[in-house]
């Protein structure tokens, strides 16, 4: 008998409880395509799965049929990828039905609205796919190890964050929460090919050498994150992403799954299909 083969919504999925990010292999394979080459097979079925069922939620959604929409958000380390996700998976997805956002440092304006904001003004319309580079995790991450705001204001926001979500949920925008989960060995080497290409200076900021002398405090502000805010509304995966190629096919898989269980049908014709070809055989 086959093994049946775990999805990678189980598979990724965080664990209950306490999180101890420490535990999962950031270079692990669990499911799926063991090399390059697999993976480039991989991705091209995924395209056709992706592709196929974004036009079908656009189209439902455009006729009316709920307006649903799926929002993935990718949190990580520098260099973890999630620019690298955002080409090779937003790749795989019709530009008319993507939406982009990244969330840098806030602006003042930002910074005098309430955190979700900048967020809310991002969400994808009805039948988008929408692609977040960091998000409103980032008022519980980097706020939280440096300081940026009281202890007793960023330790609200875990309750604030899950009932946006909720509400995300019931509007019909699926979350899809990815931690792009990268090792520091990984992260050096990929620091180190940034100062070797001139090509890539200007992705490299001196100021990640501080951000990276601090992960251990990220990686525990990290583990609170997926723990408090791990939903079945808006659920929070751990991507191994020490692998580019593992880490691109892991993200689109999640994407490809949480389309197939929204499964959205192309909605039927509301005019008579073959007294329209005859109309268009007879005109000019
Ligand atoms: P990058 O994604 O490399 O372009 O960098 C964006 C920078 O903006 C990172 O250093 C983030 O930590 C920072 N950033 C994003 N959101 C916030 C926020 N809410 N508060 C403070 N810094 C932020
Ligand atoms: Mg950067």
């Amino acid at each position: 008998m086959a093994k049946p083969v775990r999805s990678a919504r189980e598979t990724f999925r965080v664990p209950r409880g306490e999180v101890d990010l420490a535990a999962i292999d950031p270079a692990g394979r669990p499911v799926g395509p063991k090399n390059k080459a697999a993976a480039a097979a991989a991705m091209a079925e995924l395209n056709e799965r992706i592709d196929s069922r974004q036009q079908a939620l656009y189209a439902s959604a455009v006729a009316g049929h709920g307006p649903r929409a799926v929002l993935l958000v990718l949190q990580g380390m520098d260099t973890s990828g999630k620019g690298g996700v955002i080409e090779h998976v937003g790749g795989l997805i019709d530009p008319l039905g993507l939406h982009i956002a990244s969330f840098k440092r806030p602006t003042p304006e930002e910074l005098a609205h309430d955190f979700l904001w900048r967020i809310r003004k991002q969400v994808p319309g009805p039948g988008v796919v929408g692609l977040f580079d960091r998000s409103h995790y980032e008022d519980v991450l980097v706020v939280r190890v440096d300081g940026l705001v009281p202890e007793a204001e960023w330790r609200s926001r875990y309750e604030r964050i899950n009932a946006f979500e909720a509400e995300l949920d019931e509007q019909g925008v699926v979350v899809v929460k990815c931690m792009l989960h990268i090792s520091p060995q990984a992260q050096a080497e990929r620091l180190l090919a940034r100062l070797e290409d001139p090509t890539k200076h200007w992705k490299y900021n001196p100021g990640d050498l501080d951000v990276r002398a601090k992960w251990t405090d990220y990686q525990a502000a990290y583990a609170d994150a997926l723990r408090h805010c791990d939903t079945d509304a808006a659920p929070w995966y751990v991507v191994p992403a020490d692998r580019k190629w593992y880490r691109n096919w892991v993200v689109a898989t999640l994407l490809a799954e949480t389309l197939e269980a929204i499964d959205p049908r192309f909605p039927p014709a509301d005019f008579d299909v073959e007294a329209e070809k005859a109309r268009v055989r007879a005109a000019v």
